[in-house]
């Protein structure tokens, strides 16, 4: 039996949107770190997120109550400042504590297109192991949106287009993101309800184009093993995507390595290979 390869996606309580440190009680660094072990993981990267954002609004249902105070009447959204200092001091704690435990340092950086500039000047880039690029926001009236809000304002085939269109610009910028994640990420808000089930046939020419303009890029694209799509490993083998990593994008310690045995059964029938070390990239 292949081992498992390493979680490159996982949050914990320095990640905005888990709540902080009280109610992240079940997805802390020690908390997952000791669940890792349990489970057999050899590997994982706590890739916190890290967005910069200055224009986000949202609608008020789109977020949690937990998340409810970082909405201000008019739905502009301000996302507390990454501690970077504190994730460092824990994650060396971590490291001393689970020493069976490969622990990378990492960032999710949201929209490295357009915020580079400003993700350099507050932190220093190169001293994290794995960073994974991802888009949350379009542009829409002079705003940044989330898909889920960006559904209730226009067609479900608009957003899911905006958002594919806006994937090379993701990509096209000397970012320092290595790895690309959820390219299905507007997917997950699709509404079922009024549209049936999602189907990827209706935008394959986008999906495909999204996916070439990230292979184009020499970038990795990640299999966000929260929900498993057999056609994204295959239309990015074909597309001329050379490496994968495993993401499952878990908020909490229960969810990491989430469907990984079912997500390599997939990564190795498109084609993809592990590496020596689990921490490494499965290539074509
Ligand atoms: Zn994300
Ligand atoms: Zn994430």
């Amino acid at each position: 039996m292949t081992s498992l390869p390493a979680d490159s996606h996982v949050h914990s309580e320095f990640s905005w949107d888990t709540g902080g440190p009280a109610s992240a009680a079940r997805g802390t660094m020690r908390a997952t770190c000791e669940r890792a072990v349990r489970i057999g993981l050899p590997g994982l990267f706590f890739t916190e997120h890290l967005d910069l954002e200055d224009a986000w609004v949202s609608d008020h249902e789109d977020f949690d109550e937990h998340e409810a105070h970082l909405l201000d009447e008019d739905g502009v959204v301000s996302v507390p400042r990454f501690d970077v200092e504190g994730y460092l001091e824990e994650i060396d704690r971590c490291r001393a504590a689970f020493p069976e435990l490969a622990i990378g340092t990492g960032l999710e950086f949201g929209q490295p297109g357009l915020r580079t500039d400003a993700a350099r000047a507050q932190l220093d880039l190169t001293a994290f192991d794995r960073i994974t690029g991802s888009l949350h926001t379009l542009e829409l009236d002079d705003h940044r949106v989330e898909p889920n809000t960006m559904f209730r304002r226009l067609t479900a085939g608009d957003v899911i287009r905006r958002y594919l269109a806006e994937v090379p610009a993701v990509v096209a910028a000397d970012g320092p993101h290595e790895v690309v994640t959820h390219i299905d990420y507007a997917v997950r808000y699709w509404p079922e309800e009024a549209e049936g089930p999602f189907d990827p046939r209706r935008f394959e020419e986008e999906l495909r184009g999204a996916m070439r303009a990230i292979a184009d890029s020499g970038r990795a694209l990640e299999i966000n093993t929260r929900r498993l799509r057999p056609w994204i490993p295959q239309w990015w083998a074909e597309e001329g995507g050379r490496t994968i990593s495993f993401g499952s994008d878990s908020h909490t310690a229960l969810d990491i390595a989430a469907n990984f045995p079912e997500a390599m059964a997939l990564a190795d029938w498109a084609g993809f290979r592990p590496g020596a070390d689990p921490r490494e990239l499965w290539r074509r």
